[in-house]
Formats: C-alpha cells, structure tokens, sequence
C-alpha cells in the first residue's frame, strides 16, 4: 500500500555512489542526513499526500488532515472505540516535509545529537505522517505521545480492534527502521477485504 517516492536520485545531494543509492530529500540532506543511514535503518522516502480532508479540530482549535479513506477510516475506528466508551483523539496526522524539517531543527537546537533525535523523529521525507494515513493517536487522561499510553483502555481496545480495520502500529518494540516504541503511531493500509 505504501507509495514510495519516485523522485529521480539523481537530482537530489548523497553521498552514496552505486546503484543502491536511496535519495535523501534535500531538507534531510541540509542536516546532515545521507543516504548511508537511511540505508542502514531501512528508511523509505515517502510522498505528501496531495489530497487531503480535514479530519479533526481538537479543543485547541488544531486542525489534523488526513487522506479522505484515512479520514474515513478514522471516523469509523474513532466511533466504534465510543461505541465502547473510548475516546480516541487526534495527536498528530498529516505533516508536510517542511514541519518535520521544524520538528527536527528544534530538537537540535534543543541540543540533541542528529543520532539522538532520529530516533523519535523520522528525516525529512522519510515520516509516514508525509502520507495522510498516519495518525498518533491520545486519550483523555493519559499524556500525549509517551509510552504509558500502552497502559491505556485505549490502547488495549486499539490492539484488539484496529487491525481488523485497516490499522498497523508502526513501530512496535524493537521495530526494525531503529525509531523508538510508539505504542501510539498507527498508520491505515487499507481495510481488509474479509475472505
Ligand atoms: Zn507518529
């Protein structure tokens, strides 16, 4: 299901020579980031969701877009989860290559290592919320985006339940692209077509 870029390598910096050379997005390769290590961690470059729906405004007034069969998708899990008296809420959702370029910068500004903050945020490019089908997802009374939301009724009906809706979590313990537990980050791949 996932898309991967198709942007010719040629036109974009690496330091790789060969043919296996994978292309770094230029606002990756601004940072430091070569197409070494994307190799070394499996990384993919993945592209903006060019179409997208509004999916949710939380109490802030953030707006979170996804793809109108993620934003789908969401409605249907988010309301079967209230069926059963979970909220499921909007964290995070579609992220343009600009924002993560943001994301990255502060947390190196904030004087982490390129090594360190690559473990929690995907290079430029490479995020799977580039697609408008990733969403991390909170809960009332747990904090956002912290592995304790693994203790959550939210996530217990989450793993019971979103597999069968077209949901994966990304980055289980261990995963093997090197980014931390996420027990929130799920992606939709599509629904399955009961057989
Ligand atoms: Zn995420």
């Amino acid at each position: 299901m996932n898309r991967v870029s198709t942007f010719p390598a040629e036109s974009w910096p690496s330091s790789a020579t060969g043919n296996d050379v994978i292309a770094v997005h230029p606002a990756a390769a601004a940072l430091g980031i070569t197409s070494e290590l994307l190799q070394s961690r499996g990384l993919r470059l993945y592209e903006e969701a060019a179409e997208r729906v509004l999916a949710e405004t939380d109490a802030e007034g953030r707006e979170f877009q996804l793809t109108p069969a993620a934003s789908a998708a969401w409605q249907a899990i988010k309301a079967a989860a209230a069926d059963q008296g979970i909220v499921l809420e909007l964290e995070s959702a579609y992220r343009s290559v600009a924002r993560q370029v943001e994301i990255l910068q502060a947390k190196l500004a904030a004087g982490e290592t390129l090594h360190e903050a690559l473990r929690w945020v995907a290079p430029p490019g490479c995020s799977e919320h580039h697609t408008g089908r990733a969403v991390d997802i909170g809960t009332p009374g747990s904090l956002a985006l912290v592995e304790d939301f693994e203790n959550t009724s939210a996530f217990a009906w989450l793993q019971q339940h979103a597999g069968r809706q077209g949901w994966v979590m990304s980055y289980p313990r261990g995963n093997t692209q090197g980014y931390g537990y996420e027990p929130w980050h799920w992606c939709f791949e599509g629904t399955e077509t009961a057989g």
